[in-house]
């Protein structure tokens, strides 16, 4: 097992990955930038390295520095967390290049993922449900285009293959937009991304974000940890989070499990990813895999009591997963709400001083936060500053203490999104399970004027 890891993250998900290591007997190094100094989770870790300025592409971004870092501190393996480096190929082939363990799949798993047209492809062939369309890349050839989006019937959704963050689509309803609505995602895509490649498929109208939680070791085993419902989103950023997905079918959660767990055994994967789902009438329809630890795992361990960070760290050195398929039960209910420094309504964020804060406890509550009393929000990164987590035997008693944790928690200072998740604990629609992912979207255009 390793002795000491290093950190390549901030904020809750740094605090967390801590954790675990410290469970472990793993020594703690974390980087920092200039903005992030004085946070309590960086006195807690057993080293501190700062690599550089507030703005994340000189700090969270800077590969040499973080590499330094690791080779100063002597750190064995670097843990990435989500977002910043997570997904970044060309970090994980240099980390390893360089003699660490880098914690997460190999590079080229990284890279076939991160081009949806590849991942798209690839999932098809191991037998994963896809969004119909055509394979690959569009042509150039507009009489091509017309004749593929006509196969599949609009509306049709043009999405970049390298896209990310919910950036790079663009719906299509007529023939008319057709081309227009092509050429300017190319143009978007070449800009954001650097690659103007797009590709086609069936736009659904009405459909819920499932999501399915896998583990793979390097010994050619895979499970599926279950399914999350991540349909509570405004902009493409989840909100609300909960494990198992309200209304699905038992036969169904094992049968596209069992695919995805199958997909990774397949394609050689490494460590913990996130199958991500559209669900419409019924039935799962891929769209892309995160190849990182997500946000949203701690509603997946409540349900099976399994540390995902813990075996992202076994299987990073090498060990066989402890238990098969059978093993895993998932019992009980979890919900997450993201806890954001901003405006409840507006959405407006919300940088600044905390001047008290208080974290809700009792039976099935759990925070995850590096927040505290007179903790300085930087205005420079995600506005995201912890989770509260709801567990109970039944749907209806996770969210009676999601409500009680909301009434307890308070925070002065800044403006959080505390009261939004208040209201939507007792919103009928949500209660009775279910909506889609448009849910949020129409239900605040619907209350703008009240
Ligand atoms: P990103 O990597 O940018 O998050 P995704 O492929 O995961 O891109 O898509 C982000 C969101 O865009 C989805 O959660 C969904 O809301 C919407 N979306 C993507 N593809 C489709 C589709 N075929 N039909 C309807 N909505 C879609």
């Amino acid at each position: 097992m390793f002795e000491k890891i290093l950190i390549a993250n901030r904020g809750e998900i740094a605090l967390r990955i801590q954790r675990a290591c410290r469970e472990m007997g793993i020594k703690t190094v974390v980087v920092h930038s200039e903005a992030d100094a004085d946070a309590k989770y960086v006195k807690l870790a057993d080293e501190s390295v700062c690599i550089g300025p507030a703005p994340s592409n000189l700090s969270y971004l800077n590969i040499p520095a973080i590499i330094s870092a690791a080779e100063v501190t002597d750190a064995q393996a670097i843990h990435p967390g989500y977002g910043f480096l997570s997904e970044n190929a060309d970090f994980s082939e240099r980390v390893e290049k360089c003699g660490f363990v880098f914690i997460g799949p190999r590079a080229e798993t990284i890279r076939m993922m991160g081009d949806k047209v590849s991942a798209k492809i690839a999932m098809k062939k191991a037998g994963v449900p896809c969004v119909p369309g055509v394979e690959g890349a569009l042509p150039d050839n507009p009489a091509e285009i017309i004749k593929i989006a006509r196969s599949i019937g609009y509306p049709v959704i043009i999405k970049a293959s390298g896209g990310g963050g919910g950036r790079g689509m663009r719906v299509v309803h007529t023939e008319a937009a057709l081309l227009g609505a092509v050429t300017m995602t190319k143009s978007e895509a070449q800009a954001a991304f650097n690659n103007p490649t797009v590709y086609m498929e069936k736009y659904l109208e009405n459909p819920r974000h499932i999501e399915f939680q896998i583990l793979a070791d390097q010994h050619g085993n895979a499970v599926y940890l279950g399914e999350r419902d991540c349909s509570m989103q405004r902009r493409n950023q989840k909100i609300i989070e909960e494990a198992p997905a309200p209304l699905l079918n038992a036969r169904l959660r094992n049968k596209i499990g069992e695919r995805c767990a199958e997909a990774c055994r397949k394609i050689g994967y490494r460590g913990a990813g996130t199958f991500e789902f559209l669900y419409e009438n019924g039935e799962f329809f891929f769209i892309e895999m995160n190849t990182r630890v997500q946000v949203e795992h701690p509603v997946t361990e409540m349900i099976t009591g399994i540390d995902i960070v813990r075996q992202q760290i076994l299987i990073a050195a090498g060990e066989k997963l402890a238990f098969r398929q059978r093993d895993i039960q998932f019992r009980g209910h979890a919900i997450e709400c993201r806890i954001n420094a901003e405006h409840p309504y507006k959405f407006t964020p919300s940088p600044g001083r905390i001047t008290s804060w208080h974290a809700p406890g009792g039976p099935g509550i759990r925070v995850d936060s590096h927040a505290y009393n007179n903790y300085y929000v930087p205005q420079h990164y995600d506005s995201m500053i912890g989770k509260v987590i709801a567990y109970g035997d039944t749907r209806e008693q996770a969210m009676a203490r999601m409500r009680t944790a909301l009434s307890e928690m308070a925070v002065e200072g800044i403006e959080t999104n505390i009261a939004l998740h208040r209201d939507l604990l007792l919103d009928a629609a949500f209660m009775g399970g279910g909506t889609s992912i448009h849910y949020l979207e129409e239900r605040l255009a619907r209350n703008k004027d009240k």
